[in-house]
């Protein structure tokens, strides 16, 4: 997490338009990607004489990246490839954000792109057409880098944890900030199902999807982006972290839903049941250590089996059950189909990393 830093959020200035035209045959394009910790997103603006329509339409760029994974070179040459287009809604217009994926030359992919790896295992199921839907959890900090409004040093009263889709007196101005985030992913194009306020104090959740195979890792990594921007906006600092404080009961994941077409369709509830016996014969650890960048230790200090976490040590799944590690919505199991979601992923996940094991373990057999 970053350090504490004291700072004055610039009020006034929040539409992040600068009150200067823009050349109509002008267009900025912000490249955005991810870096070797799984967790830290860069960005960089490139002017194009165009109007790109496609991600691939998107010149590749050489770049400079930080390399501090597995103690090699601290610094290394990459190149950042577009893959997926969306519009920038902060600078408008014909403006672009383009999401991308590093590559080490043209034909390499660099080692730690996990999304081309999640890539080739969705390429074994296409025909299957998985959709993902992914709950994002996070916390807004305060000043002193706890969730905003939590008071003491260790907690909050008990009576403050109620606020799941609640009204309090203090989210005034985070609602701002959960609102102007809600547009912006809207705005830039993605499938943002919805939000809510969530039980804690300073937690929020947000929902993307259903998504069609790897693009629902491609929107979470924009949303993040979008929800850091507008972090910046208001002067506060966004935490994706499982466990913010950790002796304190709340923490974040990334419920990850999931479907196949049959499940989809007219008595699919069968097939939803085979994939989640097949997540029972799993071992817990192989999939755990995907589920959030550092192998599984960061979520450790989350999957307590408490308030609606599952417990990271057994594997379980009901119907309607929120302290099971996979969930069959009630909904579901009335008509019979639909999908099935893995409430263990952390709230830090790699959504590439956390896709691909869920489906080489539940679809594809590879650790039965
Ligand atoms: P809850 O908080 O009750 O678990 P939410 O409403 O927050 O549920 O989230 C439901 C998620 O399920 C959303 O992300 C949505 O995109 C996803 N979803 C809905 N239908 C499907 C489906 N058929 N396949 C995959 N994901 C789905
Ligand atoms: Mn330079
Ligand atoms: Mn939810
Ligand atoms: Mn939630
Ligand atoms: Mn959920």
């Amino acid at each position: 997490m970053a350090q504490a830093c004291e700072r004055q959020p610039i009020v006034g200035f929040s539409s992040g338009i600068l009150p200067i035209p823009q050349p109509e045959d002008k267009v900025l394009v912000e490249y955005v990607y991810v870096d070797h910790s799984r967790t830290d997103i860069h960005w960089k603006t490139r002017t194009l004489d165009f109007e790109p329509m496609s991600a691939q339409a998107c010149p590749v760029w050489d770049t400079l990246m930080y390399n501090n994974f597995e103690g090699k070179e601290p610094r290394v040459e990459v190149l950042i490839v577009p893959v997926s287009l969306y519009r920038d809604p902060f600078r408008r217009g014909k403006n672009k954000l383009v999401f991308c994926q590093i590559y080490e030359k043209m034909d390499k992919p660099a080692f730690i792109n996990t999304r081309h790896t999640c890539e080739k295992v969705l390429d074994k199921i296409s025909e299957d057409e998985p959709w993902f839907g992914l709950e994002q959890e996070y916390f807004i900090l305060g000043s002193d880098q706890r969730p905003a409004g939590w008071k003491t040093e260790k907690s909050f009263r008990p009576k403050d944890y109620h606020s799941l889709c609640g009204l309090t007196r203090t989210a005034g101005l985070e609602r701002e900030l959960v609102d102007v985030h809600y547009q912006a992913c809207l705005f830039a194009g993605l499938k943002i199902g919805g939000i809510n306020r969530e039980d804690a104090p300073g937690q929020w959740e947000y929902q993307i999807g259903p998504c069609l195979g790897i693009s629902a890792g491609d929107e979470v990594w924009v949303s993040r982006y979008l929800l850091l921007r507008v972090g910046e906006m208001f002067g506060v600092e966004i935490s994706f972290f499982p466990k913010p404080v950790e002796d304190a009961l709340p923490a974040a994941g990334v419920h990850i839903n999931c479907s196949t077409r049959r499940m989809r369709e007219e008595g699919g509830y069968k097939y939803i049941v085979e994939a989640v016996e097949k997540l029972a014969k799993t071992p817990q650890d192989v999939v755990l250590k995907m589920y959030d960048p550092h192998n599984g230790k960061d979520n450790e200090k989350r999957l307590k089996g408490n308030y609606f976490v599952p417990e990271s040590s057994h594997f379980s799944w009901g119907v309607g059950d929120r302290l099971a590690s996979i969930r069959i919505p009630i909904l579901v199991a009335e008509r019979k189909r639909g999908y099935f979601e893995d409430r263990r992923p952390s709230s830090n996940c790699d959504p590439f990393c956390a896709i691909e094991v869920l489906v080489r373990a539940s679809m594809l057999d590879e650790f039965l």
